[in-house]
């Protein structure tokens, strides 16, 4: 096998290897936040060695990054706060049915399959206007604006997000669903969701996929020009999960057609590079 049927089939098998854990771990009735998290770890560990590996731009490693422990500061916290805050949602979402005792308006009666699909394809369009609104709404950048600061990209990019972007996903994105019923076994398939696809997409692997596949699934490609230094591109492929999104909403952009020269903010203020003074920068008022 040459060096090219390797990473081309890199995205495939990640991709198969993470769900595959997830199906084993969630099915055997573990919800575990533990096992969810060990597998996290995990997900994120073969990333990194790979990165080492097959490196997509050898000036994106995380070697001699300064912000690297920065990076896994927020990667810990954003974690930790993220699984209390979809607990608290679920709470808050479940009470807020008891008193009418219904169940809502989810499907509960479908495959548990079917049901997760449908969850993750409206939770991504929640996801879709909760990162629009992030872009567009000046103090709510100042949250979103760490995750654009990345000045290169790979693996701990992807949790390289304020807190309260974990706060925000699970009273915006979770609670909605869950109020119309969505239960507790398919809501933990979002978190799963995203510590399979969001890791891989922020990637520094050299791992073509068909150019077919951009309009399907959030890619490493298509994601990347989220992250472009052309405030253009940046407003563009908000969706974390499904493409399909932006291409409703006409925010698509194709990595095949669109060049990328670098990563990083020119489409706001920025946060400082401190790791104290990042988490307080959304409660400043301080202009850049
Ligand atoms: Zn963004
Ligand atoms: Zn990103």
């Amino acid at each position: 096998m040459n060096l090219r049927a390797v990473r081309t089939a890199i995205w495939p098998a990640a991709l198969s290897v993470f769900v595959g854990a997830h199906v084993l771990a969630l099915g055997s009735g573990s919800g575990d936040v533990r096992v969810l998290g060990v597998l996290a770890g995990v997900t994120l560990g073969i990333l990194i060695a790979l990165e080492h590996w097959l490196p997509h731009r050898p000036d994106w490693s995380a070697r001699g990054d300064p912000q690297l422990r920065n990076d896994i500061a927020h990667t810990l916290l954003g974690g930790a706060i993220g699984n209390v805050s979809i607990d608290v949602a679920l709470i808050v979402a479940t009470a807020a049915l008891l008193p009418r005792d219904t169940r809502g308006v989810w499907p509960r009666a479908w495959p548990l399959p079917a049901q997760v699909v449908l969850f993750l394809f409206a939770a991504d369009g929640l996801y879709y206007w909760k990162h629009r609104l992030l872009h567009h709404v000046g103090w709510l950048w100042r949250i979103h604006a760490l995750h654009h600061s990345a000045e290169r990209l790979h693996t701990l990019k992807a949790t390289r997000s304020h807190f309260l972007e974990a706060i925000l996903r699970a009273f915006l994105i979770v609670a909605p669903l869950a109020a119309l019923g969505a239960p507790p076994e398919v809501v933990v398939w979002y978190s799963a969701s995203i510590v399979i696809i969001v890791p891989i997409s922020h990637a520094n692997i050299a791992m073509p996929v068909p150019a077919w596949l951009h309009r399907w699934v959030q890619t490493p490609d298509w994601h990347r020009l989220h992250h472009s230094t052309d405030p253009a591109l940046t407003d563009c492929n908000f969706a974390s999960l499904f493409p399909f999104w932006d291409l409703v909403f006409g925010t698509y952009r194709d990595p095949e057609r669109e060049t990328l020269d670098s990563v990083g903010n020119n489409a706001g203020p920025s946060p400082p590079s401190r790791l104290l003074a990042q988490l307080w920068y959304p409660f400043t008022t301080r202009r850049g």
